[in-house]
């Protein structure tokens, strides 16, 4: 059965609220409920683990989140970067495999999405990886120190990475493994795989799942989510 990784340990500084923003109202739940929620109606989900700032899950937070659900729903610490967020919520997690991480920060995350993503795994023994991604629209520019552009990338083979993110247990144990350093270099946790040659698969998915980090996209969101079918 697979096991999922919700990471909501960032502080969200960009958005302008004290809380963190996993806590930040989004059509009046908490940012990080509504993927706890998808995910819990994917099926074959097994455990689902939610890393949130460590002031937040100590003590009586910590612990089983919702009591009698299914999947089971955890509260772990969260570390300093993103990837030793994973770590951490990687080692209390129990067994499972594969392991899907999702960023709490990008609460419009389908069930179908995280299903293709599943499949896309699932159906070629060669991948370590599946990735959501989606073409770049925008033509990308390398720019140097001095604002002056040095190189116009082919935009034909760019792709803009999401999450979900879904993994060989295995492939993400050994690419968590390396120094605190490295793991904060990661801006996504299928790159520790990549450096360590790892084969990692994109499956297109849509902006619809946008990430959260500007007031702007919290309201994108509320607009998106006020649009969908009940
Ligand atoms: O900072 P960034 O935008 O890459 O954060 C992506 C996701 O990682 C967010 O959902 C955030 O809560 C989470 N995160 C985390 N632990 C950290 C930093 C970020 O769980 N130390």
């Amino acid at each position: 059965m697979a096991l999922a990784l919700i990471l909501a340990a960032g502080r969200g500084e960009r958005l302008g609220f004290d809380s963190p923003k996993a806590l930040v109202g989004l059509a009046g739940r908490p940012l990080v409920n509504w993927s706890v929620s998808t995910l819990r109606d994917v099926g074959g989900i097994d455990r689902i683990v939610v890393a949130m700032p460590s002031e937040d899950a100590p003590g009586k937070r910590q612990g089983t989140f919702i009591e009698g659900s299914s999947p089971v729903v955890v509260l772990v610490a969260g570390g300093e970067t993103r990837s030793e967020s994973v770590r951490m919520a990687l080692a209390a997690a129990g067994p499972g495999d594969p392991v899907l991480v999702h960023d709490a920060a990008r609460p419009l995350l389908t069930v179908e999405l995280v299903r293709r993503t599943l499949a896309a795994l699932a159906e070629d023994d060669s991948l370590d990886a599946a990735i959501a991604a989606v073409p770049v629209a925008d033509t990308i520019k390398r720019v140097g120190d001095d604002g002056v552009v040095s190189e116009t990338l082919d935009r034909s083979a760019l792709w803009a990475v999401q999450t979900p993110q879904v993994f060989r247990r295995s492939a993400l144990e050994r690419a968590l493994d390396v120094p605190a350093e490295v793991l904060a270099q990661a801006t996504d946790d299928a790159w520790l795989v990549e450096r360590l040659g790892g084969r990692v698969a994109v499956v297109p998915a849509d902006g619809e799942n946008l990430k959260i980090t500007t007031p702007l996209d919290l309201a994108l969101a509320e607009l998106l989510i006020a649009r969908r079918p009940d």
